[in-house]
């Protein structure tokens, strides 16, 4: 029985008439490979490279990082490996540079705007990526960024690198594909301009969801207005996954909504490329994502998307659940 499921864990995740969705992991640590795998992920949509900046006095340096990435891309090959360049700042913060005092962390230097601050900090980091980027099927998202402006900045940071790389003698893809993250609302409006800077998008409902309901993702106070199912950040989705798919690119969802069954067949009839996800929760997913058909999904966007409240979206949702067991 045990051996059924593991077989069960590796088919694709494929809808009931044939519509195929990639299905990957959100990672911390490289020792979380094989639980991933294990559970069926197709490669890596988000890897967390902060937790190796964290719990110590010192920074870590080029070598060490491009070792760790190293390993990570060519573990996984020719499986993706998507590199989220360091998020600190809000609830992560690194000894080496001490507390920030601000009044409202989660608004203040963190993610993009920490390292664009930093450039030499960045510029390590990123000449790792770049160094792994040889080894491997290896992607870079950037986190948090809030303009056209941000992602300019970061990407001339990048393209330094490369040049620096390219003096060294040392080996890198010059065609790694660069993404952003859209956690904010002022992303989500001008997806457009964004899409047209980026070769793809990754939407971080953790965050997406916590700036534009304005609900602390972290305090308990405030819980029961964090709500996925919100007709506003349906819509928010919605509308990032349209701007991308009009400008040809593809779009992944890499927050905690990619492993909630209820939302999962909404993004898949909104047309998501790719779904990211803890490891633990990945056979569910695939599993709910076999069970159903596309028609059905879009059937459910359609109306979810006509619904004033979240009581009534989670009405509609519970049946469609029901009735695909
Ligand atoms: C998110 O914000 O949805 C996300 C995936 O990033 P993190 O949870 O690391 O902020
Ligand atoms: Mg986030």
């Amino acid at each position: 029985y045990t051996l059924k499921i593991k077989r069960g864990c590796q088919l694709p995740a494929e809808t009931y008439d044939g519509s195929r969705v990639q299905v990957l992991a959100n990672i911390e640590l490289v020792e979380e490979i094989p639980a991933a795998l294990d559970n069926g992920a197709e490669g890596v949509g988000l890897y967390r490279t902060e937790y190796a900046y964290l719990n110590r006095t010192d920074l870590p340096g080029e070598d060490e990082l491009a070792e760790k990435y190293i390993d990570l891309a060519a573990i996984l090959s020719p499986r993706k490996v998507v590199f989220r360049t360091l998020d600190l700042g809000a609830d992560k913060f690194i000894s080496a540079f001490g507390e920030l005092n601000e009044t409202n962390p989660a608004m203040g230097l963190r993610a993009i705007r920490f390292c664009l601050r930093n450039p030499e900090l960045f510029k390590s980091q990123l000449r790792a990526i770049l160094r792994a980027s040889a080894y491997g099927n290896v992607s870079l998202m950037f986190p948090m960024i809030s303009g056209v402006k941000e992602v300019r900045q970061a990407k001339a940071w990048l393209a330094q690198a490369k040049a620096e790389l390219r003096r060294e003698g040392v080996d890198f893809n010059p065609e790694m594909p660069v993404g952003i993250m859209i956690e904010l609302p002022s992303a989500v409006m001008i997806a457009d301009f964004l899409a047209r800077e980026v070769d793809f998008f990754s939407i971080g409902t953790n965050d997406l969801i916590q700036y534009s309901i304005g609900v602390d993702r972290t305090n308990h106070h405030v819980s029961y207005l964090y709500q996925p199912l919100h007709p506003a950040t349906l819509r928010t989705i919605k509308l990032v996954v349209d701007a991308a798919h009009q400008a040809g690119i593809e779009v992944s969802l890499c927050g905690e909504v990619a492993s909630d069954p209820f939302c999962v067949p909404i993004l898949l009839g909104m047309g998501i490329d790719s779904l990211s996800l803890t490891p633990q929760a990945i056979p569910g997913i695939k599993r709910i994502i076999r069970q159903t058909n596309m028609h059905d999904c879009r059937k459910l966007l359609r109306k979810v998307l006509e619904c004033r409240t979240v009581s009534r979206i989670n009405g509609l949702v519970m049946d469609n659940i029901f009735k695909s067991f």
